[in-house]
């Protein structure tokens, strides 16, 4: 059993507790919560902490594989130019060098407070590295789909690959990539009922491309000789909404062009919809950020993710935190935490077991030191780590 304290608590499930306690049993399931009448210090059975507590964080997106790419393309040069200058620099790194790349970013984030994962993997390079980490990581196996004659192919693969991640104990679904990268008939053919994790709005273009049929990305296609999807006359949300089954659990990502009306659309339309918000990948490639006002008065079940180090420069959600506290510095960090933790832990479907300090689940323990305490604001010397190990929250 462990007894852990520290001059605030953030439980996520309720406000925060100041001079909170939290005890663990063996196993890492939190047993109890309580707040302290007087000042608490380091005592026999009590392990104390200056600062605050948080369960462990959960990032919502990401994508491994790309580690390597770490400031290997410019930055604000809007999605289509990202994608182009990831095309180009995809292949001149060898499998050992992005795996030495993930390795590395997979220990990073563990050190600083991250005990789950939603990753995006295109290929199986980096299951080894997921199935031997301490991170929980749920797989999104990624399909782009332009061209009609690769839509069986690509599913029949990514099929495959989602079994070889079960071999290797990893939980993963097939996933359609976003709406101007996956013509219907691939959508249809990832139908599997499991969670799909969708790039969304990431830029203007991509509505331009639905609405006009014109912009930055059907030029790209163009020149790439691909056939982009054909215009519909409305924002590229609705593609994705159109193949939503019955019942999907949907993860859509970035969002950083998805207008009240789109959001409205989309709620109507699927019922258990996580809104996962990159700011600092919006940033790096878009020099935009999403629409956080309208979302929380719309009431979104909001997650947090770091897109990947191609487009950030830490996969730190802690780092993700201080963005939004800086853009957004009336937003209070009970509820910021919230998006890290329990938001990310529903987008994954592990809301069961971890994203709140409540009786029972084991969520992992995060430290949070540096704060300014006096406001209960972050500020930019506060840093997290992990106090739990593994066996704190094994996702079951
Ligand atoms: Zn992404």
């Amino acid at each position: 059993m462990r007894r852990i304290a520290a001059h605030y608590i953030f439980p996520i499930a309720g406000p925060p507790i100041r001079n909170g306690i939290v005890t663990l049993d063996d196993s890492g399931a939190v047993l109890d919560l309580s707040a302290s009448s007087g000042e608490l210090q380091e005592s026999e059975g009590v392990e104390f902490y200056s600062g605050a507590l948080a369960p462990g964080f959960v990032n919502a997106h990401c994508h491994l594989e790309l580690s390597h790419l770490k400031g290997a393309i410019p930055q604000g040069v809007g999605l289509a130019g990202f994608i182009a200058s990831l095309s180009a620099h995809r292949n001149a790194f060898s499998d050992e060098q992005a795996l030495r790349a993930a390795n590395l970013a997979d220990a990073q984030l563990y050190a600083a407070g991250t005990v789950a994962v939603g990753d995006i993997s295109n290929r199986e390079l980096t299951f080894g590295v997921k199935s031997g980490s301490p991170v929980f990581y749920h797989t999104f196996i990624e399909r782009f789909g332009l061209r009609r004659e690769d839509v069986a192919q690509g599913a029949h693969s990514a099929q495959k690959l989602a079994e070889a991640a079960a071999k290797l104990g990893l939980t993963a679904s097939v996933t359609p990539h976003a709406p101007y990268s996956t013509q219907s008939e691939m959508y249809e053919a990832l139908a599997q009922g499991g969670i799909w994790s969708v790039h969304n709005q990431e830029s203007g273009d991509e509505n331009l491309l639905f609405e006009k049929g014109r912009g930055a990305l059907c030029e790209l296609f163009l020149s790439m000789g691909l056939p982009p999807v054909p215009p519909t006359g409305k924002p590229s949300i609705y593609h994705t909404l159109r193949h939503v089954a019955e019942g999907q659990r949907l993860l859509l990502v970035h969002n950083t062009y998805t207008s009240a009306n789109d959001y409205d659309a989309a709620a109507a339309r699927c019922k258990s919809i996580s809104w996962a918000l990159c700011p600092a990948s919006n940033l790096y490639i878009e020099r935009a950020l999403p629409p956080l006002r309208m979302l929380r008065a719309k009431g979104a079940d909001i997650a947090l993710g770091t897109d990947s180090l191609a487009s950030n420069a830490s996969l730190n959600l802690l780092d993700e935190l201080k963005l939004l506290a800086k853009h957004f510095p009336d937003i209070p960090l009970s509820e910021m935490l919230r998006w890290a933790t329990l938001g990310g832990a529903a987008a994954l479907g592990r809301q069961h077991i971890l994203g709140s300090l409540e009786k029972g689940k084991r969520p992992g323990v995060v430290h949070l030191s540096n704060l300014d305490l006096d406001k209960l604001k972050l500020t930019p010397e506060t840093k997290s780590r992990l106090l739990t190990r593994k066996n704190s929250y094994i996702c079951q």
